[in-house]
């Protein structure tokens, strides 16, 4: 018999390495996800996780500290471990990478010189591409005729006009690619493709798409297109995150360097893990964590933060034009009431009205029946989105992205 095709989706970062594994079915092939899985603690103290879809653990692993750093050996065990789960035979892999530059505006089968490109876009997210390669390179080498797809955090928002990615700065800066790129863009596009889906009366509404999470930014989508995000030319710019800043005056790390003496390391230590809501509350960087303490810095951090989301919702609809729907997604914006009404009763007056029941309840359409803006819970899935996008340039015929 043969073997059951598959889809790997690998998300890379610094010390972890997160896998999906997605079948296709039926003649539509539609895809569903079966396995997820992770490693964690690269390069300290590596350890494997896999789930099944109903998330129960199929299988651990830990690794010596030696082979802990040991990329290609950890690569290796995922490899051999999804091929024996269920005779599956991977027929390509779908891979998160964060920076397409001004150039790579879609997903992407990868080939040398494609490799090399992103490579050379290392410089515009130095802590992230480098980790996103890494996988790719490696199965390049392992499984040599492997179809391997990249897939952009950026790419969602190419359509962006030339004012909303544009800085002040003077142009010969702009033209060298210091400009706004934005990210978060998979899940903005699977995001708009749900909630747009069989809804032709929804086709050009002007809409902003919250996604909340430990990286946290806004959208706005309008004829389901990205014309503005707040995240800029790196993930830093926009609302407060777990442990990044967002927006702050840039003056502040003159100050910082001039009368602080600090270097480089240490400004970006502080904009990316040290700030946020961990830097505010000085207890934690999880959402979750705050709005369970009684501490007053932690109330003062969750207040912060929807104050500046609200705002943020605001500029989005002022480059609209107007607000039509409002969407909340990723781990704080699918799982919070609490963060979703304090931010929806700032926006009062731009229609905004939550029902409370359906908004407590987190079902996916929430808003009060009288509420001039629907709101809508919609859960993200980036990897679904690389794995259709994966399809789609591998099988045309049959692709869904
Ligand atoms: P990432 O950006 O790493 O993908 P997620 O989208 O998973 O992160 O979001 C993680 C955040 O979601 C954390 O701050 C976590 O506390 C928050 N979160 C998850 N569940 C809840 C909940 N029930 N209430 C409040 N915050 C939550």
């Amino acid at each position: 018999m043969s073997k059951q095709p598959v889809y790997v989706v690998m998300n890379a970062g610094s010390s972890s390495l997160k896998f999906s594994v997605f079948e296709p079915h039926g003649e539509t092939e539609e895809l569903s996800s079966i396995l997820n899985g992770q490693i964690s603690g690269i390069g300290e103290q590596a350890k494997f996780v896999v789930k099944d879809a109903n998330r129960t653990v199929l299988a651990k692993h830990t690794w010596s500290q030696e082979e802990s750093a040991c990329r290609d050996t950890l690569l290796q065990y995922v490899l051999t471990w999804i091929e024996n789960a269920g005779d599956y035979e991977i027929v390509a892999a779908g891979h998160r990478v964060v920076h397409g530059g001004k150039h790579i505006t879609r997903p992407v089968q990868v080939t040398p010189a494609v490799l090399a490109e992103l490579d050379a876009l290392t410089p515009l997210a130095p802590l992230h591409q480098p980790h996103n390669l890494a996988p790719i390179r490696l199965l390049a080498e392992k499984k040599p005729g492997l179809a391997q797809v990249a897939c952009f955090d950026t790419a969602f928002h190419s359509t962006q006009p030339w004012v909303a990615r544009t800085f002040a700065l003077p142009r010969s800066l702009t033209e060298e690619g210091v400009c706004s790129y934005g990210f978060h863009g998979l899940s903005y596009e699977y995001v708009t493709q749900t909630l747009l889906t069989g809804r032709t009366d929804l086709a050009d509404a002007r809409i902003v798409i919250c996604h909340l999470g430990n990286g946290s930014s806004l959208c706005a989508v309008k004829n389901g297109r990205s014309v503005d995000t707040t995240m800029g030319f790196t993930a830093l710019d926009g609302v407060p995150m777990g442990t990044r800043t967002g927006s702050i005056d840039p003056g502040v790390i003159i100050y910082l360097m001039r009368e602080k003496k600090m270097d480089l390391e240490s400004v970006e230590d502080l904009l990316y893990r040290q700030s946020g809501l961990l830097g505010i509350s000085g207890i934690s960087n999880d959402m979750k964590v705050l709005q369970e303490s009684d501490n007053a810095e932690a109330r003062q951090a969750v207040d912060l933060f929807c104050f500046r989301v609200a705002k943020e919702v605001a500029a989005m609809a002022s480059t609209m034009g107007g607000l039509d729907v409002l969407v909340f997604t990723a781990g704080i914006g699918e799982n919070s009431p609490e963060i979703r009404a304090n931010i929806s009763e700032r926006l009062e007056w731009l229609g905004v009205k939550l029902c409370d029941k359906a908004n407590v309840e987190s079902r996916y359409y929430i808003s009060a029946h009288d509420s001039k803006v629907p709101v809508f819970v919609v859960p993200t899935n980036e990897e679904l989105m690389i794995a259709k996008h994966a399809q789609a340039i591998l099988s045309p015929a049959v692709g869904h992205a």
